[in-house]
């Protein structure tokens, strides 16, 4: 076997009550796992792209021979987007970034305030399935939305925080709410984790 599912970092009630205890189950139990299982099936026998990490298979996708290629765009981008969504996450949130990402987030978007509005605003009319994320791309910081599992890491920007916007990720208690989701999820944002992110990409 290439690629595990990560151990959540929590217990999956933890997230409770603005995440979910059943969605997490499900969620990382089922679907994460899923694309796990797709992905080490879909590289199985390729000596091609034996031994490489997750983030150089997504961030080369044109070397990954063509005829698994969209398994590993899908799967592979499933595998490494929820392994980052379950570690920016965490019951001990503070409210706020501090430090070189504070300042960061104020320099690119004006105020913390602005750029979780402008970031709520995205996730919330991403069209479809996908995902919201802050990234950093030629020394700026952005929020940008990507479809289905695509990663920023193929389009060559760093992802520094994510949201998942699919029905999965909230559905079970939310409904068709989303904006209620992403309200609640702020909660629940592990800072200290986004701030690493974020010095990795300096
Ligand atoms: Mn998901």
């Amino acid at each position: 076997m290439e690629f595990e599912l990560p151990k959540l970092p929590y217990e999956y009630k933890a997230l409770e009550p603005f995440i979910d205890e059943k969605t997490m189950q499900i969620h990382h139990d089922k679907h994460h796992q899923a694309y796990v299982d797709r992905l080490n099936a879909a590289i199985a026998e390729k000596k091609e792209v034996k031994g490489k990490s997750i983030e150089e298979l997504l961030a080369q996708l044109d070397q990954v021979p063509s005829e698994i290629r969209t398994a590993v765009r899908n799967n592979g981008g499933g595998h490494y987007n929820h392994s980052l969504y379950w570690e920016f996450m965490t019951p001990n949130s503070k409210d706020t970034p501090q430090g070189k990402l504070s300042e960061a987030i104020t320099k690119n978007f004006g105020s913390f305030e602005a750029f979780q509005k402008r970031f709520s605003n995205a996730a919330a009319t991403q069209f479809g399935s996908g995902w919201t994320w802050l990234v950093e791309n030629a020394g700026k910081l952005e929020v940008v939305s990507t479809s289905n599992q695509d990663s920023p890491l193929s389009e060559g920007k760093t992802p520094i925080l994510c949201i998942d916007v699919w029905e999965h990720s909230y559905y079970l208690k939310f409904q068709n709410r989303r904006p209620e989701y992403i309200e609640n999820w702020w909660n629940v944002v592990n800072w200290k984790k986004v701030e690493e992110q974020y010095k990795k990409s300096l």
